[in-house]
């Protein structure tokens, strides 16, 4: 064996095995496999030319050579983006463990109660430092906040305004200029009318149904918004803030003063900048919009024996299920960078941040006041971290770049300086120095950090924050590692078993593929540099885009959308663009089949399109007639149709040329969702079949990992008639000559984990990423062969072959008393997490195993599932009595005294051999929904409420 081939390390069937699968699918060959699987008019006819695989210690030094391309200077240049330290024990035990970044989204409480917990704790941080009462866990960037925000507010006020004609939403010209860019983007489509302006001057009117505003303001002066709130209250105007995190220690909380919505990101709490991204932006309201909250929200509950447990609250309403009804379509979060997040304030506590801030606050007010001895003016009159200076940018900038230094030049002339957790008195003697170089003057030495404020009285937080005990118990090291741990323990990741999650493509995500991540060269770099600065990001991120161009059959790609939904909304919104630019504006509707995931009439509608369902017929596939015959009928109006492919149901759809014709025939383009790009790559791609553009997930097929639901990239790949429109960004120039304003806050989106993807295509090469596919597709089929005769397969393609991911059916079982969550629940006391449930069919589970399973753990999931099946053929509907409806099975209940179930504890707990060992045991019994929907509790509950329980 070959040791430095990195496909033999992601693809987990070994030549040997192929063979014995073979016989079990019954196929002569790989290649007659695919050819039964994949209809031969859309199989590539040319390799795509992509580079040779590297090895893992090849593709390492190309990094390490590259990252030194990366010039880290000392930056602060401010605009939601800081430099911030990571604490070693958390990068150490959660951003480089795959017991952390492996998980998935904590859909199967039982098995993820470790995450809830540290989300948990987000949400309590983010309640405490907001003044809020409920927080999610958590939204992309503060940008994407700020816009679900304003639809949030505009769902909940503006739908009756808007009967009345009066539809506009007033944005302070203090906000971020990236946030705006994203407020012009969500805005346009639901008509939304922005009016931009100095919220001082703001004339209150009923025309207006919401505000945001800045908080400290974008050159960082701290303003008294308490007076605006109040006038907006009295005009029924709702008010969103977006909101420094760090400064909120210092500050008083927009929820003190009668704010309905506070956003921000948590960057600046221990998570790299990554050049943009992944973070984690929080979103906090009242308790009274809690059924309109975008993206997901942690809660308390009970289990099955009464004690307390954790699961996603009000989990039906996440917002993209609610599909053309839904306000947001935020699926994938930002769950790693929110647990992160989370631990640096439960590792600093309130009074570790309150240290922070304050030093990051004297550092700013020593610095202005040295500038002023040097007769160099300071104009903020109340400020926390950041000083804006009237100086001659043109002397100050080419010392400042000499010197490795990186200020916020405005457009006014000014200059401002936004000082962070490392800045050290060092760091300030330097900035001095640059301003005395710049005036012709000596520098000055700076002996201490000031004492004072510079917060005006009525402006200083007063209300204690973080008193919870989490946040007052984890101050050593080892304490908090061993409390890291602890919650790690009580989840199931792919360090334990495969997670065969249909449409999430759970794949390794390879050790090389991640190290990188950690190194100071990738992590420190703020977006806003100037690009000359980040070449070796500049060279990943061209090349990346240029691969997945490649890849998909399109001309171009954009990295910024940071989730598959953006990905969704960014092409919707070009191919929106699109049409506008040909006089075609009216174009808006968009078709979508049935068995569509719930982003996508959700991103639809966020695109301003009317959706109209499409029929699917008894096989699975897209109904051919129905589809033809809604095309021609909106004919004059069709701007699109979204398709997956292969489909949801997982087959390929034989048809999918044909249905790609009607809709240009009659004027529409076609989006394809790439979420199950895993059976694509390398043998058929989106431009082959006829689609104009897709997004890729790169947290599902190009090895991003999931942590435990999110971060994701979302690109989108389109065709050369599209390419003009891809996303631009307001500071930094991107994307094409007619781009669309922004997606994602960053020009590059999350850039940092980008690297991930870039590895992964480097590593595997041309072949490599091909081979994976073919052994998907393989591994796939196997699985479904041996659950054969037990387990109804839905849907199949026309040779009987399912694509890389199959649906079996668990409705049959219904006389036997038994659900689909019976089986998800039982699979778990065998050490797995249940594929996915009832998408896209309910009572189902969708398969998914992936390349990267190994034949025996194949083997292990299908003994389990067939051994659970049998469970199922001895339970009775009249006695639930029974392993699968008591499942899961915790440690404590199977070495309780007392023992009351009519089968063994074995039986509970090691059902199969291979358990005794190598046992996972969920951490809490059955989670109880309805209870915490009731009951909804949302940040860390007083010690009593577990006491009661
Ligand atoms: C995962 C998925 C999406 C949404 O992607 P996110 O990254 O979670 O936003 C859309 N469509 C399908 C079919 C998916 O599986």
């Amino acid at each position: 064996m070959r040791t430095d081939v990195f496909a033999q390390r992601h693809i987990g069937i070994t030549e040997d095995n192929i063979s014995r699968m073979l016989k079990t699918v019954k196929a002569e060959s790989i290649e007659q496999l695919i050819y039964e699987t994949l209809p031969s008019d859309i199989r590539l006819k040319h390799p795509l030319g992509l580079p040779k695989a590297l090895s893992e210690n090849e593709y390492l030094s190309h990094l390490k050579k590259l990252s030194e391309k990366n010039k880290i200077f000392k930056t602060y240049i401010g605009l939601g983006y800081h430099e911030s330290l990571v604490p070693s024990v958390i990068q150490r035990n959660i951003l480089e463990n795959p017991g952390w970044y492996t998980a998935y989204t904590p859909y199967q409480a039982e098995i993820s109660q470790g995450r809830l917990e540290a989300l948990l704790n987000f949400q309590s941080m983010i309640c405490d430092l907001t003044g809020m009462e409920l927080a999610n866990a958590s939204l992309l960037d503060e940008s994407t906040a700020a816009a679900e925000a304003m639809t949030m507010l505009f769902d909940l006020r503006g739908r009756e305004q808007k009967k009345n004609g009066s539809l506009k939403f007033f944005v302070s010209e203090e906000v971020l200029p990236q946030t705006l860019s994203l407020l012009q983007t969500r805005s346009t489509p639901l008509d939304i009318e922005l009016v931009v302006g100095n919220h001082n001057e703001f004339q209150f009117s009923t025309e207006f149904y919401g505000a945001l505003l800045q908080y400290p303001g974008k050159y960082g002066q701290v303003q008294d918004l308490s007076e605006f709130v109040a006038k907006a209250q009295k005009h029924d105007i709702k008010i969103a803030v977006a909101a420094d995190i760090l400064g909120l220690t210092m500050l008083v909380p927009p929820g003190e003063f009668g704010a309905d919505v506070v956003v921000g990101t948590t960057q600046r709490f221990g998570i790299p900048l990554g050049y943009g991204g992944p973070h984690a932006a929080y979103f906090a309201t009242k308790e009274a919009y809690k059924r309109d909250i975008p993206g997901r929200i942690i809660g308390l509950t009970k289990d099955m024996d009464g004690k307390p447990a954790l699961r996603m609250a009000l989990q039906t309403r996440e917002q993209h299920i609610k599909r053309d009804k839904a306000t947001s379509n935020i699926c994938t979060a930002q769950v790693l960078l929110a647990v992160m997040a989370g631990m640096y304030a439960v590792y600093h506590g309130p009074k570790g941040l309150s240290y922070i801030a304050n030093k990051v606050h004297a550092s700013a007010i020593t610095l202005a006041s040295a500038l002023e001895k040097l007769g160099i003016e300071q104009i903020n009159t109340s400020f926390f971290d950041t000083i804006t200076i009237k100086a001659d940018a043109s002397k100050v900038r080419p010392v400042a770049e000499r010197n490795e230094v990186n200020f916020l030049y405005n457009n006014n002339g000014s200059i401002s300086i936004s000082l962070n957790e490392a800045t050290s008195i060092h760091d300030l003697e330097q900035i001095v120095d640059i301003f005395a170089k710049s005036v012709g003057k000596d520098s000055i030495r700076i002996d201490s950090l000031s004492d004072q404020l510079a917060i005006e009285p009525n402006l200083r937080r007063t209300s204690p924050f973080l008193e919870n005990p989490v946040f007052n118990s984890y101050r050593s090291e080892t304490e908090l590692m061993r409390y890291i741990k602890k919650l790690e323990r009580k989840d199931l990741s792919l360090t334990h078993s495969m997670i065969s999650l249909g449409s999430c493509t759970m794949k390794l995500n390879a050790a090389s593929e991640m190290l990188p991540l950690s190194w100071a060269h990738w992590g420190n770099i703020h977006p806003f540099v100037p690009v000359d600065q980040a070449e070796g990001y500049q060279i990943v991120l061209k090349e990346l885009e240029q691969h997945l161009s490649t890849i998909t059959g399109f001309a171009a790609t954009s990295l910024q959308p940071n989730s598959g939904a953006q990905g969704e909304y960014a092409g919707l919104m070009i191919i929106r663009a699109y049409h506008e630019s040909r006089g075609e504006g009216h174009r808006n509707i968009c078709l979508i089949p049935a068995s569509a995931h719930g982003t996508n009439p959700a991103s639809a509608v966020m695109a301003g399109m009317q959706v109209v369902v499409t029929k699917t017929d008894d096989r699975g596939n897209i109904d051919v007639a129905d589809l033809e015959e809604k095309a021609e009928l909106y004919k004059d109006r069709l701007s699109a149709l979204m398709v997956t492919y292969p489909s949801t149901h997982g087959v390929f759809e034989s048809s999918i040329k044909q249905i790609t014709k009607i809709i240009h025939d009659n004027g529409g383009k076609v989006y394809m969702d790439g979420a199950n790009m895993n059976a694509q790559v390398g043998l058929t791609n989106p431009g082959e079949i006829g689609a104009d553009v897709c997004h890729l997930n790169l947290h599902k097929t190009f090895a991003i990992p999931h942590g435990g639901g999110g971060p994701g990239v979302g690109p989108i790949c389109v065709s050369e008639e599209l390419v003009d429109f891809l996303p631009g960004n307001p500071v930094i120039k991107t994307g094409g000559d007619k781009a669309i304003t922004a997606i994602s806050a960053a020009p590059w989106g999350s850039s940092l984990v980008c690297l991930i993807s870039y590895g992964y295509i480097r590593m595997l090469g041309e072949k490599g990423l091909a081979q994976a596919t073919k052994i998907a597709i393989l591994n796939a089929n196997y699985i479904k062969d041996r659950l054969s005769g037990k387990f109804d397969v839905l849907y199949t393609g026309e040779m009987g072959r399912a694509a890389h991911e199959m649906i079996i059916d668990c409705r049959p079982f219904k006389h036997k008393g038994i659900e689909v969550s019976d089986i998800a629940k039982r699979l778990m006391d065998y050490g797995f997490h249940a594929p996915t449930v009832s998408f896209p069919v309910a009572g189902t589970l969708m398969i998914e195993p992936t390349e990267s399973e190994s034949l025996a753990e194949l083997d292990r999931f299908c003994n389990a599932l067939l051994s659970i099946r049998q469970e199922i053929e001895t339970s009775s509907a009249d006695n639930p009595d029974n392993p699968l409806k008591n499942a899961p099975h915790t440690l404590e209940m199977v070495t309780n005294d007392s023992w009351d179930y009519p089968y063994t504890r074995r039986k509970a707990a090691f059902p199969l051999p291979y358990l005794h060992e190598n046992k996972f045991w969920p951490s809490v019994r059955r989670v109880d929904d309805a209870y915490g929907d009731r009951n909804l509790i949302c940040t860390c509950a007083p010690i009593e409420a577990y006491q009661e329980a």
